[in-house]
């Protein structure tokens, strides 16, 4: 496996590599749900780059980004283990030169939930995933169902943009009791931990609810607040709602939806979401 940190380096290996490239972006601290994306891009693809960037646009406090574990040796030893041709680890001034100033912004799927929620988040990441794209111009890239506001945002922005790449999206990777994997979860204290798990199984009883027949949003969103009360160390619900998939406005009835939610247990907020079909 190649490691490489600057653009210029990134574009030369790439040269060099057989087609069809795979991308798999990640802020890094590499879990299952990060390899899954990677074992995808394997399945699929000739050469598969992966990029490790704790990108500091898309955090709201700078004390979370200070915090955001960054465990390098460990994470490009995972990816070698999984076969990543490249590795992509740049630096925060390689990202981001003297007088960076362009920010790529999106209403639509951007507005609300995570939007509301982390103002600018999404300026972060959208601006992220367009420069990597640019960047590698891969045929493909990986992004993962767990943070699906944000596969939305990355679906619309390289329509809007033209950027030349398919977006392959992968399930959710969970915990054996159902836990959405994520870097946020080793922050739960280990009550928080053994309560985590009431947020999958509310979200799942909705899309029984839903397959069962029961189509109606305004129901399923106040079915799924119910269960979500009954968690004492669910100590906020900072939404919890029935999107379309692609533009996440309220879903009124055909095409693919999502229940998606966030919940807080202190320090620690989590997200996850149903798809309801
Ligand atoms: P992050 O490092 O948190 O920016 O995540 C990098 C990519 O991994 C994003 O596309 C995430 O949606 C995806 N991802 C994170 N957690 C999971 C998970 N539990 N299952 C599947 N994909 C995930």
């Amino acid at each position: 496996m190649l490691q490489v940190s600057t653009v210029p380096e990134l574009r030369a290996a790439l040269q060099r590599m057989p087609r069809p490239v795979g991308l798999v972006p990640t802020m890094g601290a590499v879990h299952e749900g990060h390899l899954s994306l990677v074992r995808q891009a394997r399945a699929d693809c000739a050469t598969v780059v992966a990029t490790i960037f704790v990108n500091p646009t898309q955090f709201g406090e700078a004390a979370d980004l200070v915090r955001y574990p960054r465990p390098i040796e460990k994470d490009l030893a995972l990816l070698e283990g999984e076969g990543v041709d490249l590795v992509f680890t740049p630096s925060v001034d390689e990202m981001y030169k003297p007088g960076f100033t362009t920010v790529v912004h999106l209403d639509g799927p951007a507005l609300g939930f995570e939007g509301e929620a982390r103002p600018g988040h999404f300026d972060g990441v959208a601006t992220v995933v367009a420069k990597l794209l640019l960047q590698s111009l891969p045929d493909s890239a990986y992004f993962g169902r767990k943070d699906a506001q944000q596969v939305a945002v990355v679906r619309r922005l390289v329509i809007d943009l033209d950027i030349p790449v398919t977006i392959a999206v992968m399930p959710t990777v969970r915990e054996h009791d159902g836990l959405a994997i994520s870097s946020r979860n080793a922050a739960l204290s280990e009550e928080q931990r053994l309560a985590a798990p009431a947020f999958f199984l509310a979200l799942s009883a909705m899309r029984d609810r839903y397959r069962s027949g029961m189509q109606d949003a305004a129901k399923l969103e106040e079915g799924c607040r119910a269960l979500l009360a009954r968690e004492p160390l669910f100590e906020a619900v900072d939404y919890v709602a029935v999107v379309d998939e692609q533009t996440f406005a309220p879903w009124t009835g055909g095409g693919p939806c999502l229940l998606v939610a966030a919940v807080r247990m202190g320090d620690v907020r989590l997200i996850d979401n149903a798809v309801l079909d």
